[in-house]
């Protein structure tokens, strides 16, 4: 990955209001070294992320990204980040951002240990070439997340629903994929149910029907899915959350992966069982995805 452009950013508390936050981003070398060796986003994944797409330098869906950023830091008892000032980061970066596809990701770190202040900064990249799998799809298989469906709300402390830095469980899952022969993975839960791929969302489809897990089986909401859920109503498609048993994967006539940077990714096998790709719908939802989306 190309990295462009970094800020660091001085937190704000969330309750101050502020017209320029300019003298709280310091622009930082890219490909330098910018944490102190205590940073606890290093020692232990203590932390929370997003990761937007830009096209053209438009940032794609800021305020949901944003509302998903507070809700994770809410779940990991971090302080409550400034969205005014996150906003005027992310505004600064796009100003960077080359023609075509990139990558904005907004990083937030418990801090230093013991530190009084948590650790913030944003980057600037440019996003890998999806053409393949926005065309031929990818090919995935199903793994067990190793945990029942009821364990989201039993055991809170897991946080499920946040997007914290502690991703070597999902980087694990797509090496796992790709020795069995596959692109990428979807988790199921121990008793059978779809919950999510490492980095993305899952969407199937029954003729004029799109579905996906409910979000309050210990994933992530998905901004793209639910992005994409409100174009398709707005063509008439019927949308729902459901509880989504796993055997529904190979019977839905199409089926997707959906992330902010990627896009549409159709699944075009199951566990080694080829799936039909819809070419025609999936070009339509990647050309919705691309256009400029606030
Ligand atoms: N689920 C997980 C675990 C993810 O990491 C991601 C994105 O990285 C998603 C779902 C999709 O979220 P979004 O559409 O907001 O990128």
């Amino acid at each position: 990955m190309a990295w462009r452009f970094a800020l660091m950013i001085d937190p704000v508390a969330s309750d101050i209001r502020r017209n320029d936050f300019s003298d709280t981003f310091t622009v930082i070398d890219p490909g330098g070294a910018a944490l102190r060796v205590g940073d606890l986003s290093a020692q232990r994944g203590d932390g929370i992320f997003e990761s937007l797409g830009a096209i053209d330098g438009h940032v794609q869906e800021v305020e949901p990204h944003l509302a998903r950023l507070a809700h994770s830091a809410d779940l990991c008892e971090l302080p409550t980040p400034n969205l005014d000032q996150w906003r005027a980061a992310i505004a600064r970066v796009a100003a960077e951002a080359p023609a075509g596809e990139s990558v904005v990701k907004l990083i937030l770190s418990r801090g230093v240990e013991h530190g009084p202040t948590p650790t913030a900064w944003i980057t600037l990249a440019d996003a890998p070439d999806s053409a393949r799998a926005r065309t031929e799809g990818v090919r995935v298989t199903t793994l067990d997340r190793g945990y029942a469906s009821d364990v989201p709300a039993r055991a809170p402390w897991l946080l499920l629903g946040a997007k914290t830095l502690s991703y070597a469980v999902n980087m694990a899952a797509i090496r796992e994929a790709k020795r069995r022969g596959a692109d990428d993975a979807v988790f199921v839960t121990s008793d059978g149910f779809v919950l999510e791929a490492p980095t993305a969302s899952v969407v199937l489809r029954f003729g004029d029907r799109f579905v996906t897990p409910t979000p309050n089986a210990g994933i992530l909401h998905g901004t793209t899915q639910r992005s994409l859920f409100a174009h398709l109503e707005q063509r008439g498609f019927e949308t729902a959350y459901e509880t989504v048993p796993a055997s529904d994967l190979s019977r839905a006539d199409a089926a997707w992966l959906l992330s902010s940077v990627r896009l549409a990714a159709p699944i075009a096998a199951v566990d080694g069982e080829a799936k039909t790709v819809d070419r025609a719908l999936t070009d339509e939802l990647n050309a919705y995805l691309l256009s400029p989306r606030d």
